[in-house]
């Protein structure tokens, strides 16, 4: 009973140092924002430096169609003047009902304070015809792992910088300053990604998840097939069947997999065909390397590199 006493006191001293913590954070910030994913809070962050505090709902690791609400999320909501989602139903199976338990108006889908960073995107993969969410295809609208191509970084980071200056003119300059010198970072990296990319383009590989649309299609990659039959559906013996005759007809050398699948199916396909499985990571926060959006690519690029060299040169 002591000890639990304890606990229940060492608990209620963290939480009010938090609280303290937080509050400082805050008065300082012009804006608060909270995002649903750490690749948006990243944006966030390059684009609003210290005039704007940010949160991430979900973690770099967990995949973000399928993230566990949390109490401290309806918080974190309640408390914020600006939220940034991905969109595209990427968040379509946890975020919607948080955002109405949140009772904060400011937040709501239509107000100031709400951002669906893929208006100015550049979405693939939208479906033609009937809309396939009734087979379990999570992917109705587009592609929502469209954060994958730098330039729509940085489209995303233009739609942050123009959001924050409406809530907050007065630090218009301040964000408009920094969005610049993420610009020219950002580019200098796609000349560095460029130039290490281009021996590899043309390169034939099978994603576990339709994840990376938009990187193969920057990076001239060739997605040839998926380990899931449909975007949200997992592996059916029928599906990897078929899928290990057409890789071995293609002599496909790589199967990339998000962290958060298990790894039995791309083990199985790899062992039959002879492709190598490279768990690389879809968001910032993923790994500890890929800590900024800048950094998510140089940590992929630098595994899918080494990955694709000739056996001889490994
Ligand atoms: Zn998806």
């Amino acid at each position: 009973m002591r000890s639990r006493a304890r606990l229940a006191h060492t608990i209620r001293a963290l939480a009010a140092a938090l609280a303290l913590a937080a509050g400082a954070t805050r008065a300082d910030a012009a804006v608060r924002v909270v995002t649903s994913t750490e690749d948006l809070a990243a944006i966030v962050a390059e684009v609003g430096g210290d005039r704007v505090s940010v949160e991430s709902l979900a973690r770099g690791y967990q995949d973000p169609h399928l993230v566990e609400p949390k109490p401290s999320f309806i918080l974190k909501l309640h408390g914020a003047d600006l939220l940034v989602v991905v969109g595209r139903e990427l968040e379509a199976g946890w975020l919607p009902r948080l955002v109405q338990q949140s009772r904060n108006a400011r937040i709501q889908p239509g107000a100031s304070g709400y951002l669906d960073a893929s208006q100015n995107a550049r979405i693939l993969d939208i479906p033609t015809g009937e809309i396939t969410r009734a087979m379990g295809d999570v992917h109705p609208l587009g592609n929502p792992h469209y954060w994958l191509d730098p330039d729509n970084g940085r489209r995303m980071a233009q739609a942050i910088r123009d959001r924050l200056t409406a809530l907050s003119p007065g630090e218009g300059d301040t964000f408009a300053r920094r969005y610049a010198d993420f610009d020219r970072r950002l580019a200098e990296a796609e000349k560095r990604w460029d130039t290490r990319m281009a021996p590899h383009r043309g390169t034939q590989i099978v994603t576990y998840h339709r994840s990376w649309s938009n990187f193969a299609e920057r990076f001239g990659l060739d997605v040839v097939g998926f380990v899931e039959p449909k975007p949200g559906i997992p592996p059916s013996p029928a599906h990897t069947l078929a899928l290990t005759q057409d890789m071995k007809r293609r002599a496909v050398p790589l199967i990339v997999v998000e962290p958060y699948f298990d790894l039995r199916t791309p083990n199985a396909l790899a062992r039959a065909t002879g492709a190598r499985v490279l768990v690389l990571t879809p968001s910032v926060g993923g790994v500890k390397e890929a800590g900024t959006y800048i950094a998510l690519f140089d940590y992929n690029i630098g595994l899918l590199v080494e990955a694709l060299q000739p056996a001889g040169a490994r």
